[in-house]
């Protein structure tokens, strides 16, 4: 399953059910944790599809960075990913709602972006950080990234030009399919 939206300003929001690490990106970003030792969810499967290289350069940061807050995200190459980098991104572990985790959450989109920016990619690619083991509930989770992504992509005047949420599961596309829809954004039928 797949659609994409186009934002007035030509650039588009593309929304894709299925595995991160099939779809190509220049950019993938990962929702890691605190000590960027890997671990189930997307985290394991981007590092099972990237390879060891990935770990490498993460255990090369590692002593440098120490533990990384929530909100916060660190660059690596990205192994055998079809993407040039990956931008492990720590997703806030849901509480209430009312600890900073919506600010957390929405500032781990804006800065994977801005290292998009700065690394000159085109393309990015998010799944739904926090959503899985960290309890964040989805709709919730959706609406913050698509209100960071769409501001994103409204007011850059180069750069990134597709950001793409890859949505694993049915129920978490449709999330994202009815938001989309709400939003006023044109389905693009390219
Ligand atoms: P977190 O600890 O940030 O909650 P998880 O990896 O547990 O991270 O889950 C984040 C989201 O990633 C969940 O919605 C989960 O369904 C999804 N997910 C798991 N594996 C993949 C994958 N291979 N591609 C895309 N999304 C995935």
């Amino acid at each position: 399953m797949e659609k994409r939206y186009r934002l007035n300003n030509g650039r588009a929001i593309r929304l894709v059910e299925g595995d991160i690490t099939r779809i190509a990106a220049d950019a993938i970003a990962n929702a890691a944790n605190s000590a960027l030792a890997g671990g189930g969810g997307v985290d394991g499967a981007i590092h099972r599809a990237g390879g060891a290289e990935i770990m490498r350069e993460l255990d090369e940061m590692r002593p440098r960075v120490g533990r990384v807050p929530a909100g916060q995200a660190v660059a690596t190459g990205a192994g055998r990913l079809p993407a040039q980098y990956v931008f492990h991104a720590v997703g806030p572990v849901y509480r209430d709602g009312r600890h900073g985790e919506p600010e957390a959450l929405a500032s781990c989109y804006r800065v994977c972006l801005e290292m998009a920016e700065e690394r000159g990619c085109r393309t990015v690619s998010f799944p739904a950080i926090s959503t899985g083991v960290y309890g964040y509930p989805a709709e919730e989770a959706a609406r913050i990234a698509l209100r960071e992504v769409r501001g994103f992509l409204e007011s850059r005047a180069a750069g990134v030009q597709e950001v793409i949420f890859v949505q694993f599961g049915e129920a978490a596309y449709r999330v994202y399919e009815r938001l989309l829809g709400e939003s006023g954004l044109k389905e693009a039928q390219d």
